[in-house]
């Protein structure tokens, strides 16, 4: 099913002519309307009128997450406050979040994209979706809200936590579809197997997840333990909320809904535009958007996009999963290291479970990397040899991937804290913060 084949299999030269008539139209829009663009373009001496092919987007200049800090709370908007009708906030873990307002027009977009992106995770009207992204500030649990009532599925707004309420309800409501964060769906998994209920005495055909950096090995484990295919949500805040892109059945890269979000991909450093397949920072601009149009957003997502006939149908250009955040990118002894990249290692050793934390210490001039990780209890039941075995095979694998060497220590399950509510804490950098960088 395809929820929208017009605009979803559109011939790529039909979509780009789109994407400009939308360019053109956005840029002025902004221009007139916000005067934060007004004010930076006309010191930059760019007009609207400047943009004549999609190409000259590259004339414009960047929004970054601090400048829409600096427009705290409302400073963004295109129009009037009583045109607003939802808000919502990133989390702002550092200084003041940054703002999302939504009109009328924007919460239909945002049912349609999610729509179109439940779709494609094979949820119809005959679903029930049970829902534990948080309801709140957060976008994901309204994105997912919205989209699946779109469809006409039913929506159980449980949100996050108190698991085990969770699991009677998927019981009882039979649920089809599942969403969550990869972190709590393997703590759902957990708690399943402790209570001895298997994908048998639940009524799931698949499952959307979104909201954090996940690798291939992440998603097998979670297949693999609700024994139904898991499909990946991509997002944000700023943008619009989930629904920015999603995976189709293929379930290689997520399909970007670029009649409504023009991405590009740039070298974070230098900040050229860099060519279809190349990996870089994504940077979208709101084609449609009309309480907070954003443009040239820098999202600090690390992938790459490209073309390519799908075998679902599409022809909405693809992205391959997020590896990572340019702000998780870690420095270590100098090295770029992403989290990502330990734990695709970690969860491709047998014995190994998919919970872990990365502790980087500075004891002297140098710094060390701890990663803790949890091991079956089989492996702590057998000698302390076959224990060091596995230490140094973990050592050994993370230093092939990474280049630099690191302690492991093995725990038994259930050491590491689990979270019943949004996203892991997986690196606990405990150096000064001037020694980062
Ligand atoms: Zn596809």
């Amino acid at each position: 099913m395809i929820w929208d084949k017009e605009k979803e299999c559109m011939a790529i030269d039909d979509m780009k002519e789109l994407q400009l008539d939308r360019l053109q139209y956005i840029v002025k829009y902004a221009y007139e309307k916000v005067p934060y663009y007004h004010e930076k373009y006309t010191e930059m001496e760019i007009y609207p009128e400047d943009i004549e092919t999609l190409e000259d987007i590259n004339k414009l200049p960047f929004t970054t997450k601090t400048e829409m800090r600096a427009a705290y709370p409302f400073g963004l908007f295109a129009v009037p406050q009583k045109e607003i009708i939802e808000l919502h906030t990133s989390s702002g873990t550092t200084g003041k979040p940054t703002v999302s307002g939504y009109t009328k027009e924007d919460l239909d977009l945002w049912s349609e994209v999610m729509a179109r992106g439940l779709t494609m995770a094979n949820v119809d009207e005959n679903d029930i979706i049970q829902n534990t992204h948080g309801y709140g500030l957060f976008t994901g649990g309204f994105g997912v809200h919205y989209g699946g009532q779109k469809i006409g599925a039913s929506v159980i707004p449980i949100s996050t936590g108190q698991t085990l309420r969770q699991i009677e309800i998927m019981k009882d409501f039979k649920t089809s579809v599942l969403i969550f964060t990869p972190s709590y769906g393997l703590h759902i998994a957990e708690e399943l197997e402790r209570l001895g209920i298997t994908s048998e005495d639940l009524n799931l055909k698949s499952i959307g997840f979104g909201s954090e950096a996940w690798t291939d090995e992440m998603r097998n484990e979670l297949e693999k333990s609700f024994k139904v295919p898991a499909y990946n949500i991509y997002g944000l805040t700023e943008v619009m909320g989930p629904g920015i892109a999603m995976e189709c059945g293929v379930q290689n890269g997520l399909h970007i809904f670029e009649d409504h979000f023009y991405p590009e991909i740039i070298n974070p450093k230098t900040l050229d535009v860099l060519p279809e397949g190349e990996t870089g920072e994504l940077v979208l601009t709101t084609l449609t958007r009309v309480g907070m149009p954003l443009i040239r957003f820098r999202t600090r997502d690390v992938t790459s996009i490209h073309h390519e006939i799908c075998d679902c149908g599409r022809t909405l250009m693809k992205m391959s999963k997020i590896t990572g955040r340019t702000d998780d990118m870690l420095k270590i002894r100098g090295v770029s290291v992403f989290p990502s990249q330990i734990e695709k290692v970690l969860l491709n050793i047998e014995g190994v479970k998919p919970h872990y934390q990365i502790i980087i210490t500075r004891p002297g001039i140098f710094d060390e990397i701890e990663i803790k990780v949890e091991a079956s209890p089989e492996i702590f039941f057998d000698n302390v040899k076959q224990l060091v075995n596995m230490k140094n095979k973990i050592a050994k694998s993370i230093h092939d991937e990474i280049g630099l060497r690191v302690n492991v220590t093995l725990v038994e399950p259930m050491t590491i804290k689990r979270v019943e509510s949004g996203k892991a804490v997986r690196v606990i950098d405990k150096r000064e913060s001037k020694d980062k960088k």
